[in-house]
């Protein structure tokens, strides 16, 4: 007999954890961060004690898949964490940066004592634990390194979607097809809600910068660092050595961002073929005329000497933090600045208050005069929509028994529940947060 609980992403789109008990077994799915309203009251602590747990599985790097490994192992988890390579390294990063943010979680090294417990292994590789568990990690699609989880299990099979990805997202591979589980856990973000084709998003992209070249404009990126802005860079180096923007400044002027590029520079293995063509031609993907990054704040100071038209991408991608506080502080009351979102942007946060065209925002305890144009491109997005997600699902050999949706708003869970029962003959359930399910 085997129990798996529910102990996170229930109804919400933060805090994936699942904890999996088998034999004298015990295997945390992911061990992510609650983010937004009630975050610390959630985050406070485990439903469990983190030194009996034996191995972790961690699907991707975000946060909200892994930012409490932190608190697990300060808290006594003494165990091992398998991933994928490249999740380790950007994981450093996340969970640097997270101890850098909030130094009250621990010292320095907690991020270090992390790391060395991670075991990378290979997608598609079948991995044996004791107590005759085995699992194996598939390409998400979703960012560098992104893994759904097959796992076999007292004679039955387990699907862990993680965060599954769209097809034709630019530089990584589409998320590969599972084949077959008797119990999908699945992820319902965008449940309900269609995206734009991804294609839009370059050309949007070149209009605004074509604009921004017209009219001698500062345009800014609020990005997030992993994924995000890689995009960019990679849609700036098309547009640029194609020829059809003029080059103009571009700058990358985020810490975090830049060594997240190293990263995805470095993992070539993990490009889509697009990418590895670039690459054969001697196409550097990340670079391009007139591209700069500034890794000191000095640097970043020195951009205020440049005379517009230029770009510059720059965190937090809501704008709660970051170096682009300064600039919008300086920029946004003058109408020559173009402000460009790419992401999503949460209620409360400043970056919602300038999309919607607040007349003055809040900035680091500032009220800051809007006047700046303001721009959005929603094609954008490391999410699957309500489509992909039920294609994704179509690829399986044949539907799984049970399906339990998590990772999502209680609306989108109960639009895609209603969805995949038309379509397929699954048991499709919506846990809630402590839900034990006993296999
Ligand atoms: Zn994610």
């Amino acid at each position: 007999m085997g129990v798996l609980t529910f102990c996170g992403a229930c109804g919400t789109v933060t805090g994936s954890l699942y904890l999996l008990e088998s034999g004298r077994k015990k295997i945390l799915i992911d061990c992510g961060l609650y983010q937004g309203l009630e975050a610390d009251k959630l985050n406070f602590s485990f439903p469990f004690d983190p030194e009996d747990i034996d191995y972790v599985i961690l699907t991707h790097a975000h946060l909200d898949h892994s930012g409490r490994l932190l608190e697990l192992v300060r808290d006594g988890f003494r165990g091992k964490i398998f991933t994928v390579q490249a999740t380790i390294e950007l994981l450093q990063i996340v969970l640097e940066d997270r101890l850098h943010l909030e130094p009250r979680i621990g010292p320095k090294e907690l991020a270090s004592d992390v790391i060395s417990r991670c075991h990378p292994v290979e997608y598609d590789e079948t991995f044996g634990l004791p107590g005759g568990i085995r699992f194996r990690l598939r390409d998400a699609g979703h960012i560098l390194g992104s893994a759904h989880l097959e796992l076999w299990c007292e004679g039955q099979k387990f699907a862990f979607s993680g965060d599954i990805g769209r097809t034709g997202t630019p530089i990584i591979r589409d998320p590969s097809p599972p084949d077959e589980a008797d119990f999908l856990i699945m992820e319902s973000t965008y449940g309900g809600r269609r995206h734009p084709p991804l294609g839009r998003a370059k050309r949007q992209l070149k209009l605004i910068i074509e604009r921004a070249q017209r009219e001698n404009a500062r345009v800014f990126i609020p990005s997030f660092a992993i994924g995000r802005a890689q995009e960019l860079l990679y849609y700036f180096n098309e547009l640029v050595e194609s020829g059809e923007i003029e080059p103009l400044p571009v700058i990358l002027d985020s810490p975090m961002a830049l060594k997240v590029t190293r990263v995805y520079a470095r993992h070539t293995e993990l490009y889509d073929e697009e990418a590895l063509e670039k690459l054969a031609r001697g196409d550097r993907i990340f670079s391009f005329p007139l591209f700069f990054s500034t890794a000191s704040s000095e640097a970043s100071r020195r951009i205020e000497e440049l005379s517009p038209p230029y770009v510059v991408i720059a965190g937090s991608g809501m704008v709660t933090g970051g170096r682009i506080i300064d600039h919008l502080k300086r920029h946004l009351p003058e109408r020559n600045t173009f402000v460009v979102f790419v992401g999503f942007q949460a209620k409360g946060t400043p970056g919602r208050e300038i999309l919607h065209r607040r007349p003055w925002v809040k900035l680091d305890h500032e009220l800051v005069e809007n006047r700046a144009r303001i721009f959005r491109i929603e094609a954008f997005s490391a999410h699957a929509d309500h489509r992909e997600l039920l294609s994704w699902l179509d690829h399986f050999d044949k539907p799984p028994h049970r399906i339990f949706l998590t990772h999502g708003e209680p609306e989108a869970r109960d639009t895609l529940k209603r969805d995949i029962q038309k379509r397929f003959r699954s048991r499709v359930e919506t846990p809630s947060l402590g839900r034990q399910f006993v296999f």
